[in-house]
């Protein structure tokens, strides 16, 4: 499953542990339930991370339909896939500094 980090306390934040959740201007907010510090998703990673699911679902449907032989698409998925789980998990969560 997604694993959310706290960019203060590096304890580990989700939807279900997350202590409080709240959007803002459209974004996701989480509070880390460990020190209280809300943040939200890098805006490049969140780019980045749509990138490789839109990836990730049109290799899925190249690949159902096999267009392109049988490689093309479940390989465009894999890429796609990879790139969305390195930017989740490569990029720290931004810190939100409001209320
Ligand atoms: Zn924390």
């Amino acid at each position: 499953m997604r694993m959310l980090q706290c960019p203060v306390c590096k304890h580990q934040v989700s939807l279900k542990q997350a202590a409080s959740t709240k959007k803002v201007n459209g974004i996701f907010m989480l509070q880390c339930a460990h020190c209280k510090q809300w943040s939200h998703e890098n805006h490049k990673a969140a780019v980045v991370k749509n990138l490789g699911l839109t990836l990730l679902i049109t290799g899925s449907v190249i690949g159902y339909f096999q267009l392109g032989g049988i490689i093309t698409g479940p390989l465009i998925a894999v890429i796609g896939g990879v790139i969305a789980v390195a930017t989740l998990l490569g990029v720290p969560r931004a810190i939100y500094s409001g209320t």
